[in-house]
């Protein structure tokens, strides 16, 4: 029947056929009529319609009150299919736009995410005492909580993760700014980056010695140098012109980076075979580094690296961290990355830009992509781990060591901050 209707509708035709002409008359003559119009099945179709119900055979009456019936059917199914379409063409803007005031259309961009790291490595249980730990998750907290109330009043993911970066940097027991490892010249050496998933334009300064929060001036490097990477003296130069603060060398003195530089230079010594004692040394000995990564309200997403590199490292060495798209990464197609862990492994895997790489070419989940990169890493023999968000929200924060010092806000607004594995 419905199709009968439909064509009835659409062709509007006519049978010429005095009263009396039984319907295989009346067929024929249409056909005649309409030589480009009802094909033979659909004719045959209506035929065997009007056969079953009328057997003796239509009257010109049966026919007409047979087509005004079937464009009644056809126009009441094609108001119900008119009517679906647009329901579902409204649907999602109306559940989107529910108990939300009028001038913020779009519930997606309204989630906010914040994760930040405070470094990967051997960080055991056993050789943490309680005071301590309470010390490092107070930090992170501290830094989440900065990052939090500047994405909760509509603040940019920029602002967030350079503010939460500067809490980490201020903080001695993490390895950027004032807790900065040693060289092996007994210098203080700072690498940091920022970048904008919004424009992808990226500020990133390295091998500085005298800037408090490096962070900082990587991000006035991205606003008004107009390069992407800028190091040492120049880099410091640059900083003074625009009243960013300098401090001395002291400043970055901790005993504990101090016994760790002494440690890992005797280790070195023993396996060069002039002192026959084992030392231990640690990831925790070795390096560290501080991150933060964020999608604001806007949908914008941002990372931040900050880091005083590896103990003992030579004086001029350069990490992943300040290198876009090794130690960081953001792209609001895909996801914004800060890492963490053995740098000259991050370097040659790419690991930033991979992850987003891995989303954008392979369409992996942030977490499968996180998982992977860094699993490309442990092949090539690096360790470490890294923090990354997407656009939604969601987070991954994978790391191939015993722990990692890490916090996030989950979608409830709750802090979770996290050591061991
Ligand atoms: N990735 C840093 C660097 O190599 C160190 C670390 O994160 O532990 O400079």
């Amino acid at each position: 029947m419905g199709s009968a209707a439909l064509m009835c509708l659409m062709r509007g035709h006519r049978v010429a056929h005095p009263p009396s002409q039984s319907f295989g008359e009346a067929s024929r003559a249409t056909a005649a009529a309409h030589p480009a119009g009802i094909t033979p099945e659909a004719f045959d179709f209506q035929f065997w319609m009007l056969r079953s119900e009328f057997p003796g055979g239509p009257t010109q009456r049966d026919m007409n009150l047979f087509r005004i019936r079937n464009c009644f059917f056809a126009i009441v199914l094609f108001s119900a299919g008119a009517l679906a379409v647009a329901q579902e063409q409204t649907g999602p803007a109306k559940a989107v736009s529910k108990g939300k005031p009028d001038d913020q259309p779009n519930m997606e961009i309204e989630k906010f995410g914040l994760v930040l790291h405070g470094g990967a490595g051997t960080i055991e249980r056993s050789k943490m005492t309680p005071e301590r730990e309470r010390e490092y998750r107070a930090g992170l907290e501290r830094a989440l909580m900065t990052g939090y109330k500047i994405l909760k009043r509509g603040g940019s993911s920029l602002d967030a993760t350079e503010a939460a970066v500067r809490v980490l940097e201020d903080d001695p027991h993490f390895n950027a700014g004032k807790g900065a490892v040693f060289t092996s010249a007994g210098t203080n050496e700072m690498d940091a980056a920022i970048m904008d998933g919004k424009t992808l334009v990226a500020g990133a300064v390295a091998s500085l010695r005298h800037i408090k929060n490096p962070i900082s001036l990587a991000r006035l490097v991205m606003e008004k140098s107009g390069h992407v990477m800028m190091d040492g003296e120049g880099a410091e130069a640059f900083a003074r012109e625009h009243g960013i603060e300098l401090v001395d060398q002291k400043y970055f003195y901790t005993q504990e980076r101090w016994e760790a530089l002494e440690k890992v230079k005797a280790a070195e010594k023993s396996r060069t075979g002039a002192a026959g004692k084992a030392f231990i040394i640690t990831d925790q000995d070795r390096h560290g580094t501080v991150g933060a990564v964020a999608v604001d309200r806007n949908g914008n997403l941002a990372a931040s690296t900050s880091t005083g590199g590896t103990t003992n490292k030579r004086p001029g060495r350069v990490g992943d961290s300040p290198v876009i798209g090794a130690g960081t990464y953001a792209n609001n197609s895909t996801c914004a990355v800060s890492a963490t862990g053995d740098g000259e492994y991050f370097i040659r895997a790419t690991v930033a830009h991979d992850v987003s790489a891995l989303m954008e070419y392979r369409g992996m989940s942030l977490k499968e992509a996180a998982q992977s990169v860094l699993d490309k890493v442990a092949k090539l023999g690096g360790s470490g781990g890294l923090i990354a968000i997407d656009r939604h929200g969601n987070i991954a924060l994978p790391f191939n060591t015993s722990g990692m010092y890490r916090g996030y806000v989950d979608p409830n607004g709750k802090f979770v901050v996290e050591i061991y594995k």
